[in-house]
């Protein structure tokens, strides 16, 4: 997929002003423009060689869970502008930041919720409702499932940023991909510059609603994961 000039000027301002808000909150531990610009934005970007990305249709809603500071969240944003972007995490602090970056940047396609998965993925106008779900460094696989799943439209995806050693999650990820209708579909591997070496996309298609038993209550995926 193409970046526009304005676009990569926009990205290179997006971690100019993310790294502002990282130097009084700790959003990332990629504290220099080179570590943030790898690290963050490109391992961000490499959803866009994604076929079910490439074909979401034009006014598309996603939706990236725990979204720290705002990755994968804010350079798809960028690169997306004909799609909306809901950045959703537990903590205000971080929702808060990515407002300010978000408004800097000037960026039009992104809201922001804060609170928990187990809780949001309850909340009717939130469920069964996003073409993509995104999650980056947050849970494993049977537990971001519980997390993802709810607010996927059935025929939706759900894309996890994951390193390539994960084949346990994987096989402990059966009865979680089973319960909530979340099929892997395709499997990118991708190559970062530098030492940041080699990680994976991993895609899922939800292909019915999720059952009302799920998300269990805030804390339980975790404690219990679907195994
Ligand atoms: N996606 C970002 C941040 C990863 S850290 C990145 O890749 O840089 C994980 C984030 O998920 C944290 O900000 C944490 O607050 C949030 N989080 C963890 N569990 C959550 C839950 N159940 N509901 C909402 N947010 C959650």
């Amino acid at each position: 997929m193409e970046i526009t000039p304005e676009q990569e000027r926009q990205l290179h301002a997006l971690v100019e002003a993310f790294l502002e808000e990282n130097a009084n909150i700790n959003l990332s531990a990629f504290r220099t423009p080179e570590s943030c610009w790898t690290g963050n934005v490109l391992d961000s970007l490499s959803a866009l060689d994604l076929e079910e990305v490439q074909r979401l249709p034009e006014g598309a809603q996603c939706l990236d869970i725990g979204t720290g500071g705002g990755f994968p969240l804010l350079p798809l944003a960028i690169c997306l502008p004909q799609h909306s972007f809901t950045g959703l995490d537990a903590t205000q602090k971080k929702i808060d930041a990515i407002g300010r970056i978000a408004s800097k940047l000037g960026l039009q396609n992104v809201s922001l919720v804060c609170g928990r998965t187990e809780e949001l993925g309850r909340q009717e106008d939130l469920r069964d409702r996003f073409d993509c779900v995104t999650a980056r460094g947050l849970a494993p696989l049977n537990v971001l499932l519980e997390y993802a799943a709810p607010f996927t439209r059935p025929k939706g995806h759900i894309v996890a940023w994951k390193s390539m050693t994960i084949d346990q999650e994987l096989t402990e990820s059966l009865l979680a991909r089973a319960e909530l209708s979340s099929h892997l579909v395709h499997r990118h591997a991708y190559e970062l510059p530098a030492d940041y070496g080699k990680r994976q996309l991993l895609v899922f298609e939800k292909t019915a609603k999720t059952p009302k038993k799920y998300p269990r209550e805030i804390g339980v995926p975790k404690k219990q994961p679907l195994i």
